[in-house]
C-alpha cells in the first residue's frame, strides 16, 4: 500500500502541474493515467470524468483492472455507452468516478505512466493543410494517428495499429486534429517529454508562423440588443461576456468572414462548449435577422446528419462581430468563462495555422458525430 500512495501521489502531482498551463489543456481537457499493482493485480488509475487536472486529486483518479480494458479493445464493437458500463464494472473502488473515455487506450500503452493534451501548439499545427507533413517531420519517432472520434473507436484503432509494435521505438502519439500523448515508466519523463514536444511545435510556430497583431480599438456595438436577442432565442437569461483584445478585433476584421470564422474546433470536444459556428455579424446586418438565418441553418445541419437525436438549442454560444471582436454566451458566469477562454486559443490557433498555409479542422459530419454524442451530452448534464 505504501507504493501505491507514492505512485499515485506523484500522478497528482505531474497532472496538476500539466492542467496549470492552459496551453496544454483548458476546462477539463486532456487526461492522465498511472498502473499500479494492488494485490497481484495491475490496475489503471485514470482521471475520472467531471475533474480538471489542474485541481485534482487522488480520489479524482479511477482504479480500473488493466487486463479488463485490453479485452475491450479486442472486441470488435461496443457502444460508448456500454464500454462506460464495463468499464465501471472493473473498477475495483466503485466509489470513484467514471474513468475517462480513454481508459482503454491508455491500458494498451505498455507503460506506467501516460500523459494526454490537447497541446494548442500540436492542434495548431495539426490543423493546418499542410499539418500531416509538418507533424511527420517534427515527429519521426511518433505514432501518427488519423482523426477518428474519441472513445472506444479511437482506442480500437490503436489496438489494431500496434498489434507488432516496438513501444520501445515510439517516443509518444499524436492524434491529429485533436492532441498529443507520451508516456514512460518515470512520471517526470513522461511530463518533460510532452513538454519537449511541445515546445518543439512551439519553436516551429515561432519560426514559420508568427503573428504581427496590431494595437486596434473596437467599434461602438449594442452587447445588451445582442444579449436580448440571444436570450430570447435561448429561451433563458444568458450570461454574455465581449472580447475585444487586438487579436480579437484583428480576427474580426478578416476578409469573407462568413467563411473564415466558420472553419471549425481546435479539437473536438470543444464543439460541445461553442458548437462549430459562430453567430457571423458584419456590414451593419440586422441582428435578428442573422440569428434567424445562423437559427434556419443550424437546424438543417442538423437535418442533414441526424439519424434519432434530439436537437439542442439552435441559437448560437458565440459570435463573431466585425470590427468589435467575439462575445461568448453562456448559462452562468463559469460557463461564458469556458467559452471565451476556448475561443480566445482558437482564433490564434486558426490565425497561426492560416500563415501555414491554412486552417483546417475536422469534417461537418466528424463534428456532428462530437456534438451529438451521447457521452458528452451526459458530461454537460453532470457539469450543470
Ligand atoms: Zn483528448
Amino acid at each position: 500500500m505504501k507504493n501505491l500512495w507514492k505512485d499515485l501521489d506523484i500522478r497528482v502531482y505531474t497532472s496538476n502541474l500539466l492542467g496549470r498551463s492552459d496551453e496544454l489543456v483548458l476546462h477539463g481537457g486532456g487526461n492522465t493515467s498511472v498502473k499500479i499493482r494492488v494485490d497481484n493485480e495491475d490496475i489503471l488509475y485514470v482521471k475520472g470524468s467531471g475533474w480538471d487536472l489542474v485541481s485534482i486529486k487522488a480520489e479524482g483518479f479511477s482504479p480500473v483492472r488493466v487486463q479488463s480494458l485490453l479485452d475491450m479493445a479486442k472486441l470488435d464493437y461496443l457502444s460508448d455507452s456500454d464500454m462506460v458500463k464495463l468499464q465501471r464494472d472493473a473498477m475495483i473502488d466503485k466509489s470513484a468516478p467514471n474513468p475517462s473515455v480513454e481508459a482503454i487506450l491508455h491500458a494498451l500503452i505498455p507503460y506506467k505512466v501516460v500523459d494526454h493534451t490537447h497541446a494548442d501548439a500540436i492542434v495548431t499545427i495539426s490543423n493546418s493543410i499542410n499539418g500531416k507533413n509538418h507533424i511527420k517531420e517534427l515527429f519521426p519517432n511518433f505514432l501518427i494517428v488519423d482523426y477518428i472520434m474519441p472513445g472506444f473507436l479511437l482506442a480500437k484503432k490503436i489496438y489494431e495499429m500496434t498489434k507488432d509494435f516496438d513501444w520501445d521505438r515510439c517516443e509518444g502519439i499524436i492524434l491529429h486534429n485533436h492532441g498529443i500523448f507520451t508516456f514512460d515508466d518515470d512520471a517526470k519523463k513522461s511530463y518533460s517529454k510532452m513538454i519537449e514536444s511541445v515546445t518543439q511545435a512551439e519553436e516551429f510556430l515561432d519560426k514559420n508562423s508568427s503573428l504581427y497583431i496590431p494595437s486596434l480599438s473596437p467599434k461602438d456595438f449594442d452587447i445588451d440588443k445582442l444579449s436580448t436577442l440571444i436570450s430570447k432565442a435561448k429561451g433563458y437569461e444568458v450570461v454574455t461576456k465581449i472580447n475585444t483584445s487586438p487579436i480579437s478585433i484583428f480576427y474580426s476584421l478578416q476578409e469573407n468572414l462568413k467563411s473564415f470564422a466558420t472553419r471549425g474546433v481546435l479539437t473536438p470536444e470543444h464543439i460541445i462548449r461553442t458548437k462549430r459556428e459562430p453567430l457571423i455579424l458584419e456590414n451593419n446586418r440586422d441582428m435578428e435577422e442573422a440569428l434567424i438565418e445562423y437559427m434556419d441553418n443550424y437546424q438543417d445541419y442538423f437535418d442533414k446528419f441526424s439519424t434519432d437525436e434530439i436537437i439542442l438549442n439552435k441559437a448560437p454560444n458565440y459570435a463573431v462581430i466585425s470590427g468589435v471582436g467575439f462575445v461568448s454566451f453562456g448559462k452562468n458566469q463559469k460557463e461564458v468563462d469556458i467559452i471565451d477562454d476556448i475561443i480566445s486559443h482558437t482564433i490564434k490557433a486558426i490565425l497561426k495555422a492560416d500563415k501555414l498555409g491554412g486552417y483546417e479542422s475536422i469534417s461537418i459530419k466528424d463534428s456532428f458525430d462530437m456534438e451529438y454524442w451521447e457521452l458528452e451530452q451526459n458530461k454537460l448534464k453532470a457539469t450543470k
